[in-house]
């Protein structure tokens, strides 16, 4: 072969079709593409979802709402960490929609549609406990009182985000339930965006006219502890540069983080933190070749990553590790990095090949 990669990440979009289409019926179910859609590429994920009847896209920066706007026609595209000062041309002549977050926004983006004499499209965040973004209740009772500061925002949705939806019986959940009820009786009426993918798996009080799953559209497991009711979506590998055989009491890697103590087969391959593979995983993680365990020994390194594979000789030179896959799935990974699905996802490096199944 003369692949230039030693790496190859496969993504399989019929999966997030799927796991898209398992979460609802598609009018009431939007699609979180924040961080180039965790990672497995925003285009990609937007074109296909698009395609699947997906009309309701989130991002979290407007550069990223740009570079999904035109191959998502139509549909509601929202920059989810709202408004800052000078954004506003550029979001209404592209018609993303910032989720307005504080009385500033909402004053600055009414401007706008005036200097624009049209109306503009929005949500409305309102902030139920998370405490980062969203109109605390203060802005509620002065929008209560003056709703007129909406005036040339065509208001879409009111929203706010759960702080512990993976927590079914953190009490926060309910909390924020009947915060978010108490609000939005109180704001002039707008179909309301409650759950992400954690929450809507928490009941139907917790239902709204438009859910916002980003996780579990990539297979992240959003019900922790059950089992997981998603597709995997990733599948990562890496290939073996080097076998090398060491006697008990050598050492592997920087700081000789792991010595063998029996007669061992070591296996190099091209992958490392560079790419996302976490240095946390020193140690821990466990890939797989074929379907027999291969575990990580010794330092994760910027480019390199070194195997026990004494186990599985069949494994030579030129041969794959598959280091997420279907016996080591994300939240797998994540576990062995003291991490959550989320972080793995979307630090998968740049410089992994994406082949999209
Ligand atoms: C990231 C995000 C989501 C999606 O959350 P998941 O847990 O990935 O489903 C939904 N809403 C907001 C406001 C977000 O920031």
């Amino acid at each position: 072969m003369t692949e230039p990669w030693p790496t190859l990440l496969e993504i399989d979009l019929d999966a997030v079709a799927a796991n898209w289409r398992s979460l609802g019926s598609g009018a009431a179910v939007g699609a979180v593409l924040k961080a180039d859609a965790y990672g497995l590429g925003a285009v990609p994920v937007a074109t296909r979802l698009y395609a699947e009847g997906c009309r309701h896209f989130f991002v979290a920066h407007p550069a990223e709402a740009l570079a999904i706007r035109d191959h998502v026609p139509g549909a509601m595209l929202v920059v989810l960490n709202g408004l800052w000062p000078g954004v506003e041309p550029l979001l209404a002549a592209q018609d993303i929609a910032p989720a307005l977050a504080s009385l500033a926004e909402i004053d600055a983006w009414a401007a706008h549609a005036r200097v624009c004499g049209r109306s503009l499209p929005a949500l409305l965040h309102v902030d139920t406990g998370m405490n980062r973004l969203g109109l605390d209740d203060r802005g509620v009772d002065v929008l209560a009182r003056e709703p007129d500061r909406l005036r040339g925002i065509d208001l879409r949705y009111i929203m706010t985000h759960l702080v512990s939806a993976e927590c079914p019986d953190d009490p926060v959940n309910e909390a924020q339930r009947q915060r978010f009820a108490a609000a939005c009786a109180r704001l002039p009426p707008a179909p309301r965006s409650f759950a992400n993918s954690s929450g809507l798996f928490l009941g139907p009080g917790y239902a709204s006219d438009l859910a916002r799953p980003g996780a579990a559209l990539y297979g992240v497991n959003p019900t922790p502890g059950r089992p997981n009711p998603m597709r995997q979506t990733v599948r990562l590998r890496a290939r073996v540069l080097q076998i090398r055989d060491l006697l008990p009491g050598e050492g592997v890697g920087y700081n000789g983080q792991w010595v063998a103590d029996r007669p061992s087969r070591i296996a190099t391959v091209s992958v490392g933190y560079a790419d996302g593979f976490l240095r946390a995983l020193t140690n821990r993680a466990i890939a797989y070749f074929d379907d027999r365990p291969v575990p990580l020994v010794g330092r994760v390194s910027m480019d390199l990553s070194t195997f026990d594979v004494t186990e599985s000789p069949g494994l030579a030179r030129g041969g794959w590790l598959d280091l997420i896959g279907r016996h080591n799935p994300v939240d797998a990974l994540a576990e062995q990095a003291g991490t959550n699905g989320y972080e793995i996802l979307t630090s998968l490096g740049r410089r992994y090949p994406r082949v999209y199944l």
